[in-house]
C-alpha cells in the first residue's frame, strides 16, 4: 500500500511545534484582551463571493489561490485564505453597526493554493485584530500596539522592523493611479503579463510584484507621496506621531502596497531578515471602503493578520514556560492498582499534574517516571497501605519519606512550593 501522505502544504503539529503554537496564541489572546478586543470564530467556509468582492479580482489570492468547490447543494463555497472578508461579512449579516466601535480578535487556519516552500503553506494558521467603525487615527495607533506589544512579549521586537506606508485617502490614490498607469504604459513591452493584467484593473498592485522585471521598473516608478492631498498627509502624521509617542520604531517603505485590493491610508508590515524570502510576519492596514463595499453601511476598518508558523520559527524555546512536572503514581504490585488508581484521580481533580503507566513492575515504572522528568513518585505498596500510609521519593534529591495517605496531598503541595 502507498505511503499516506498530507496532502501538499499542509502539516500535522505537534509535540514542541503544538506547545509553540499554544504559547504564541496565549499571548495573543490575553494580549487582544487587555487591549478590550472580544473574541470571534467565524466559519472556516464562505460563500465564494465574500471573498471575490473584497480581496478583488487582480490580487494574488482570488487571481490563483483560492481553494474553490461546488457543495452538494450545489453552492459555490471557498475555503478562507484570510480572516478580513469573514469579519467583515459577519459584521454586516448581525447588523453589528448599532454597536460601534466593535474590537475582535481571532485566530485559525487559512487556506491558500501556493507553491509550498520555507514559511508558505497551503493550510497556515493566522491571527487576526480588527477595529471597525473608528476612521481616526487613533485605531492606526492602537492595532499598531497591539503588535508591537505581542512582539515584545514573543521577544521578538529585535527581529523585526516596521514598515509603513501611507497608500493616501481616493482622491490621492486615484492621482496616483494615474501616473502609475501613465509610467508602466510606457514600459509596457517590460511588464510581466501579470502585471500587464494589473495596469487597467488595478496599477498599484504592480508595486508588489515578485517578478525581478517588474521590480526593475518600480524602481523608477512614480512616489507615492508625491500625490499626497492635505487629507492624507494629516493622517499619516498623525499616525507617526502616535507611534512616536509610544516609542515603536518604523521605517517608511513607499513602496509598500498591500497584497489585497481594500486598503486605504495606513498599509503596514512588520518584517524579519531571519526567515529568508517569506520575511512578513505580521502585515495589515486600513480598509474603510471595504464594508460598503460588500453592501453594508459606510465603515470604517483596520486589522492586521500575522502568521503563526513564521512567529514560531522565531521564538526562543526558553521563552516558552516548561511543562509542570508530574507527581508520579507507582503502584508496588498488582494488589496495590485500584488504590494508586483513587489517589492519582483525587491528585488530578485536585490540581496536580500526574503521570501513571499502564503495566510494568517497580522498576520499570521509576524508569518511567523519571524519563517524564516527575518531581516526585508516590510508591503505594501492600505493607504501607496497611498502615494507612505510602512512600514519597523526591527525584532531585533522592530523598524518602513515608506519609500518611490523608496527609499526602498536603505534603505535595508543600514539596511543589
Ligand atoms: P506574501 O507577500 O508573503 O504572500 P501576503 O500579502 O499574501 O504575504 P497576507 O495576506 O497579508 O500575506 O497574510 C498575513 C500574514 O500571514 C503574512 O504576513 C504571513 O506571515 C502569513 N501568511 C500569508 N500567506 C501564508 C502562507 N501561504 N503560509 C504561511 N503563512 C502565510
Ligand atoms: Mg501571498
Amino acid at each position: 500500500m502507498a505511503k499516506l501522505q498530507p496532502v501538499r502544504g499542509t502539516h500535522d503539529i505537534m509535540g514542541d511545534k503544538a506547545r509553540t503554537f499554544r504559547f504564541i496564541q496565549q499571548k495573543f489572546q490575553d494580549i487582544a484582551t487587555r487591549f478590550g478586543h472580544q473574541e470571534i470564530s467565524t466559519p472556516i467556509f464562505e460563500f465564494t463571493e465574500v471573498f471575490n468582492r473584497t480581496l478583488g479580482e487582480t490580487s494574488d489570492v482570488v487571481s490563483k489561490e483560492m481553494y474553490t468547490f461546488e457543495d452538494r447543494g450545489g453552492e459555490l463555497l471557498t475555503l478562507r485564505p484570510e480572516y478580513t472578508a469573514g469579519i467583515a461579512r459577519a459584521f454586516i449579516s448581525n447588523g453589528l453597526q448599532q454597536s460601534l466601535p466593535c474590537k475582535f480578535f481571532g485566530f485559525g487556519p487559512m487556506f491558500r493554493y501556493e507553491r509550498p516552500q520555507k514559511g508558505r503553506m497551503r493550510q497556515f494558521h493566522q491571527m487576526d485584530v480588527e477595529i471597525l467603525g473608528v476612521p481616526e487615527p487613533q485605531a492606526d495607533i492602537e492595532v499598531l500596539a497591539i503588535a508591537a506589544t505581542l512582539l515584545t512579549e514573543l521577544g521578538l521586537m529585535d527581529d523585526v522592523t516596521l514598515e509603513i506606508n501611507s497608500l493616501g485617502d481616493s482622491e490621492s490614490r486615484n492621482a496616483y493611479r494615474d501616473a502609475l498607469v501613465t509610467y508602466f504604459t510606457a514600459h509596457k513591452n517590460s511588464l510581466s503579463d501579470d502585471s500587464l493584467a494589473r495596469l487597467d484593473k488595478n496599477p498599484m498592485r504592480i508595486l508588489d510584484s515578485k517578478d525581478d522585471g517588474d521590480r526593475e521598473l518600480v524602481k523608477d516608478a512614480p512616489r507615492i507621496s508625491d500625490y499626497y492631498n492635505e487629507t492624507t498627509k494629516e493622517f499619516f502624521a498623525a499616525v507617526l506621531s502616535g507611534l512616536d509617542a509610544l516609542g515603536i520604531d518604523y521605517v517608511i517603505n513607499e513602496r509598500l502596497v498591500r497584497g489585497l485590493d481594500y486598503y486605504s491610508h495606513t498599509a503596514f508590515e512588520f518584517v524579519t531578515t531571519k526567515l529568508g524570502a517569506q520575511g512578513t510576519v505580521l502585515a495589515g492596514g486600513r480598509y474603510d471602503g471595504l464594508i460598503e463595499k460588500m453592501g453594508g453601511p459606510a465603515t470604517a476598518g483596520i486589522g492586521w493578520a500575522a502568521g503563526m508558523e513564521r512567529l514560531a520559527e522565531l521564538v526562543a524555546p526558553d521563552l516558552m514556560p516548561g511543562a509542570p512536572r508530574p507527581i508520579a503514581i507507582v503502584p508496588v504490585g498488582a494488589a496495590c492498582q485500584t488504590e494508586a488508581l483513587k489517589l492519582a484521580q483525587d491528585l488530578r481533580v485536585a490540581g496536580f499534574a500526574v503521570d501513571m503507566s499502564y503495566r510494568g513492575n517497580m522498576g520499570k515504572r521509576m524508569k518511567r517516571a523519571n524519563k517524564a522528568h516527575a518531581l516526585v513518585a508516590v510508591l503505594i505498596g501492600e505493607d504501607e497501605l496497611a498502615r494507612g500510609a505510602v512512600t514519597v521519593k523526591i527525584f532531585d534529591d533522592g530523598s524518602q519519606s513515608e506519609v500518611a495517605l490523608d496527609q499526602v496531598m498536603t505534603h505535595l503541595q508543600d514539596i511543589q512550593q
